[in-house]
């Protein structure tokens, strides 16, 4: 019998945007990469549900397709309209962090909040996820520092939100509509130093957070506890690492650089080391100081943007069966499950009735053709 030869018919490779940094993964029917507005009202109004991506940095799984047409903002990195006097710049969802803060420069200005994945996350993602970070204690969440936003709705049309109306859209990952530009408010450039305070107690640790939250130039207060902190190459001890937007601290210029590398090294290390799943409840000082117990009984390792309660307790695979204990202890602490990372697919099964109700009202207000982000948050 003749040999017939199929031709092989290539299929296109999704798998990239199947995942995001939860490393969960999804299944995508397409992938689009809108260049302009006009291409994502084009890609909205089609008939097809949608997955939203920026960066992929996300943590919860927010931007893994169920079976959707992913819409990838990427390519939407313009940056415009810099005013300098109002200390004010637009930007498109896609222009990531470091670029903007790279353009800002010259101009002695900033975006002032700061989460680890800054090289990776765009703006887009940071506003549906209300980003935090590092400087939580001085400039708070993202919320704070938008203008107006633009949003691209399920029919393919075009609006723009200001004050009262972007928390339908701040935090809601992307649940409620297709974030397309941002007029964000910006800060004068800062001269920064920074301490490193080793402490002997989670106590300790308390103790100090409560005196340097009182100072005004204080601008960042991260707790590492003592396995983080030797995998750091520092003391077995745990660490208070300070920034100042004054000369108070003693490193400076190459020092102080060199510190704020390690920090970002953290979410890497721990990667590394197998410690794949990181959480974020959030709590009072005095609760951190009741929760650490736990955590060190179970030999989970913990950073924290300690200044503002949000902790980060990180889980390898065999531990992942204790979060569901971990978010008991947290509410039963008056804590909240996700102080910075969001819900997405991860936390869903952890979400307080009450708030179940609110987001799904903003997302039968917002998405009536129930065509973002499916089966994420609610
Ligand atoms: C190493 C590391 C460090 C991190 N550190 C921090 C930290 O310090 N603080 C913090 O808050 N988070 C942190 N994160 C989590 C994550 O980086 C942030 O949530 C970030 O804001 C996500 O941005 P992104 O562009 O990567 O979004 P993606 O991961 O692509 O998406 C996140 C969510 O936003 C939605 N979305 C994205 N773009 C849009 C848009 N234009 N319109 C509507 N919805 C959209 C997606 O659908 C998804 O639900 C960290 C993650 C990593 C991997």
């Amino acid at each position: 019998m003749k040999n017939i030869k199929h031709k092989s018919i290539s299929k296109p490779v999704f798998s990239p945007y199947e995942i995001d940094a939860s490393q969960l993964k999804g299944k995508a029917t397409n992938v689009i990469f809108p260049k302009t507005i006009s291409d994502v009202k084009a890609a909205a109004a089609l008939n097809s549900r949608i997955t939203i991506r920026g960066g992929g940095t996300g943590l919860v799984g927010g931007a893994v397709p169920q079976n959707d047409v992913v819409l990838d903002l990427s390519k939407m990195d313009k940056i415009t309209n810099l005013d300098i006097e109002r200390r004010a710049v637009d930007v498109e969802a896609g222009v990531v962090l470091d670029e903007l803060q790279a353009y800002l420069m010259p101009y002695g200005l900033e975006f002032p909040v700061n989460p680890s994945s800054h090289s990776v996350c765009t703006i887009g993602g940071m506003i549906a996820t209300n980003a935090v970070g590092s400087r939580a204690i001085k400039y708070g969440d993202t919320s704070r520092w938008i203008n107006w936003i633009e949003v691209v709705d399920s029919y393919g049309a075009l609006s723009k939100k200001g004050a009262t109306e972007i928390s339908d859209y701040v935090g809601m990952e992307g649940t409620s509509g297709v974030i397309v530009r941002a007029s964000l408010k910006l800060v004068h450039r800062k001269e920064r130093t920074a301490r490193l305070i080793p402490c002997d107690s989670i106590e300790q640790v308390a103790e100090f957070t409560r005196e340097l939250k009182r100072e005004k130039e204080v601008s960042m207060i991260e707790f590492l506890d003592k396995q983080i902190s030797s995998w750091l190459d520092l003391d077995n001890q745990y660490h208070l690492i300070v920034e100042f937007e004054s000369e108070d601290g003693d490193l400076k210029d190459v020092e102080y650089e060199e510190l704020m590398d390690k920090r970002d090294k953290v979410y890497p290390i721990l990667a590394q080391k197998g410690y794949v799943r990181i959480e974020d409840p959030q709590m009072m000082l005095d609760r951190f100081e009741r929760m650490m117990p736990w955590f060190e009984h179970n030999q989970i390792p913990v950073f924290a943007h300690v200044s503002v309660g949000i902790l980060h307790p990180c889980f390898s695979k065999e531990q992942e069966k204790l979060i569901p204990e971990m978010m008991k202890i947290v509410k039963k602490l008056g804590g909240k499950i996700s102080g910075e990372h969001g819900i997405g697919l991860l936390k869903k099964d952890f979400i307080e009735p009450n708030d179940r109700k609110i987001l799904i009202n903003i997302k039968k207000r917002c998405d009536t053709q129930n065509k973002f982000n499916m089966g994420k948050v609610v």
